[in-house]
């Protein structure tokens, strides 16, 4: 199972699986924001998701809503964009050039 490292704001840094973190993308799709429910002190922490964080996020299988005011974006879009992380190079492809 995938493990994600982020940071609760009173815990410090925490590991969750993707089952604890929902992303939410809003306007166009790229970016938004995930949230999940800290393991040490049960409260519910918020991050923004840039679009390289997205990213990950979607390729380690995190599950996903589409908030309503981004209703511009499509299936075929997602479809697309899921397919294009499955590739091997997908990394290379976001990620700055080192
Ligand atoms: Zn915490």
């Amino acid at each position: 199972m995938t493990t994600i490292r982020t940071t609760c704001q009173g815990c410090g840094d925490v590991e969750l699986s993707t089952a604890d973190i929902a992303l939410e993308l809003t306007g166009t799709g790229d970016a938004g924001s995930y949230y999940f429910s800290c393991p040490y002190c049960a409260s519910i922490q918020t991050r923004p998701a840039t679009r390289r964080v997205v990213s990950i996020l979607l390729a380690t299988g995190v599950s996903y809503e589409i908030s309503a005011a981004s209703s511009t974006i499509t299936e075929a879009e997602i479809a697309g964009f899921t397919n294009m992380l499955n590739e091997d190079d997908w990394f290379s492809r976001i990620a700055p050039s080192a």
